[in-house]
């Protein structure tokens, strides 16, 4: 990355972001007012089990022109309007992470323009923070990857717990393949797991894992599933269950989180802040403590290159560039490993 000097930004300037950081290629076109012109986005579906890397990659290889046109139609702008060039630097999957850096160098080079590597995770909690005007919140992001409980403090967004293995979008999804249920309409197995809690009772006892401020979902996920197997409870009591544990889980971190930091917002984002009953514990919680709830808005909630082209002009403002030459792509870059200069 290069410092260089800061950039003023005027209205005229436009960003073009790329993510492709797993199962989702995304292109979102940002003004640098902050207005969103187009957010394209291409899933991979896997025939059966979860996300094959290279198999994900090729798919976005497939998807990434038609998305590409789609998003500058959308946005009607021209390539040759372009400020910069953003795309997700990590953390991911390293076939999906890299295919998106490629067409992303592809056109910073041809176009001239600068390229920008953005943190992944720091740009969930950037696109929430615009989309919903919270300017220093607690954050827990959730999503199919990545679970953790951050806040902005000293320079850097700090990472104040973290699941020690699965993430809690996998923990739903794993389950939901186990449990034979199907996405319908597209939805993703996270929201048909929702629609069978709804109907659940009992709650059943399952493991509930924190440890000091981290968690564990592996045991859950597993127990949930044998409990099922069992045949003594209905799909719906421990899709009840298992939402209820896990939810609790996360929710009892970012409590602690915020009773440490006493920060006045909380910010719920990531393709799991869809969930309802999740913002709901999430909302008592944070009202509790004097502190506003905030949950990003559904279309910005999952993996989007909306996100990415934001973040990258956040970073662009204050002269950060990545030459192409050192461009590679950072598989396990943290949060707490990322420079923020916009945040003061
Ligand atoms: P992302 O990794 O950010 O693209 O988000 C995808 C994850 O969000 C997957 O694990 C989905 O199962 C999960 N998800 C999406 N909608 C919901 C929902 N309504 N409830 C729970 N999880 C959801
Ligand atoms: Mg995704």
């Amino acid at each position: 990355m290069i410092n260089a000097q800061k950039i003023v930004l005027s209205d005229d300037m436009y960003c073009l972001g790329i993510e492709s950081t797993a199962d989702d290629f995304g292109v979102g076109i940002a003004r640098s007012n902050g207005e969103i012109l187009a957010n394209a986005v291409e899933s991979y579906i896997p025939v059966e089990g979860g996300i094959h890397p290279r198999e994900a990659a090729r798919h976005h290889a497939e998807v990434a022109n038609k998305t590409l046109l789609q998003a500058l139609t959308t946005a009607k702008i021209k390539p040759k309007d372009l400020t910069a060039i953003a795309f997700s630097m990590g953390p991911g999957l390293g076939p999906c992470l890299r295919t998106g850096a490629t067409v992303a160098r592809t056109l910073a080079a041809y176009l001239q323009i600068p390229l920008v590597g953005v943190n992944h995770s720091i740009a969930h909690i950037e696109i929430g923070k615009l989309e919903t005007g919270v300017t220093d919140p607690v954050t827990l992001y959730a999503s199919g990857g990545n679970t953790m409980v951050t806040a902005f403090e000293s320079g850097r967004y700090r990472v104040f717990g973290e699941t020690l293995d699965i993430a809690l979008g996998n923990c739903l999804d794993v389950f939901g393949r186990q449990a034979g249920l199907k996405s319908q309409r597209g939805l993703p197995l996270g929201a048909a797991i929702e629609q069978q809690a709804l109907r659940g009772k009992t709650l059943i006892r399952l493991p509930y894992v924190v440890k000091g401020m981290d968690l564990s979902l592996s045991g859950l996920v597993t127990s949930a599933v044998t409990q099922l197997q069992k045949g003594n409870h209905s799909l719906e009591d421990v899709c009840y269950s298992l939402q209820e544990h896990a939810f609790a889980m996360v929710t009892e971190v970012t409590e602690r989180a915020l009773a440490h930091t006493e920060k006045k917002e909380v910010l719920l984002t990531g393709g799991v802040a869809a969930n309802n009953r999740l913002q709901e514990m999430l909302r008592i919680v944070s009202e509790e403590h004097g502190a506003k709830f905030n949950v990003v808005p559904k279309k910005f909630a999952t993996d989007n290159g909306a996100m990415i082209a934001w973040t990258g002009f956040l970073a662009y403002s204050q002269g950060i560039v990545t030459p192409i030459d050192e461009s590679y792509v950072k598989l396990r870059w943290r949060v707490d490993r990322a420079d923020v200069p916009w945040i003061n």
